[in-house]
């Protein structure tokens, strides 16, 4: 049978919001069956995103995460909880990938991603605004193995991973199967939104594999971008009240 894959979406309103949904959207409903798109949200359900998501196409559940946020640099780490929650309450089986409703996705990941059995990582470019430069951050390969980490010297020494967020993917029976992770002990739940951040991706990648040798890396990821992080950050834009877009409904 053909793998699931579960796609979580952490979103909320800002002036490109309804732009970045559709965007993504429009990738998902052209990526082969079986595919889950779990968008979540914060406090409540919004209209807006109610329905982009029925005007998608996808395959999709629409979940709200009622935590509060104690922290403004837990972007999105509730919603990702609350989405990995729901997929251990409802033993969902597939293969699990974040992707930020910013970010620009290729068919061809989420192609990939079928062929992970357990966990899978692959480089990812990231482009910041008014630098001039892409950074890449993940892994170096020699085949389908694992050999080192492209990475931006600030963090070199300390993050033991050098992955994205969007730049790994694993099998959802982990998340029950308290045997599995590395360190049985601890919720792997909880742990995304007790770490700085920063670290969120190597902590939580430390629970689900010992090191490099257990990674696998799906040719020929390793020599392309199947997709870029862009930081484009539209939170602090001004929106005139009032003006009614084809990309963007809402008033901030
Ligand atoms: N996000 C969110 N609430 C927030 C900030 C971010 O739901 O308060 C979501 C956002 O929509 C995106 C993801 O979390 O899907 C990552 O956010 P962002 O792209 O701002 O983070 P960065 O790219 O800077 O790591």
């Amino acid at each position: 049978p053909v793998k699931q894959i579960i796609v979580i979406t952490p979103t909320y309103n800002r002036a490109l919001q309804a732009y970045f949904l559709n965007r993504i959207g429009h990738v998902l409903r052209l990526v082969k069956p079986p595919l889950l798109w779990i968008v979540v949200e914060m406090n409540a359900a919004s209209t807006e995103t109610a329905d982009i998501l029925r005007k998608s196409g996808a395959v999709y559940r629409h979940l709200v995460c009622k935590k509060n946020m104690t922290n403004v640099k837990d972007r999105g780490v509730h919603q990702r909880n609350t989405a990995l929650e729901h997929i251990e309450l409802h033993r969902l089986d597939g293969i699990v990938y974040f992707a930020d409703d910013d970010n620009i996705y290729s068919m061809e990941l989420f192609e990939n991603l079928r062929q992970i059995s357990r966990f899978g990582t692959w480089p990812i470019a990231m482009l910041a605004p008014f630098k001039n430069k892409a950074i890449l951050e993940g892994p170096v390969c020699n085949g389908s193995q694992v050999t080192g980490w492209h990475t931006n010297e600030k963090s070199k020494r300390l993050r033991r991973f050098h992955v994205d967020m969007s730049g790994f993917a694993f099998n959802s029976t982990i998340l029950w199967d308290p045997k599995r992770w590395r360190r049985p002990t601890r919720d792997p739940i909880r742990q995304l939104d007790t770490v700085k951040e920063g670290f969120q991706e190597t902590t939580f990648i430390e629970q689900l594999v010992e090191d490099e040798s257990q990674m696998e890396v799906v040719p020929p990821t390793c020599s392309r971008i199947i997709n870029w992080h862009l930081h484009l950050d539209a939170q602090g834009l001004y929106y005139p009240k009032g003006l009614h877009t084809i990309i963007h409904v809402r008033c901030i």
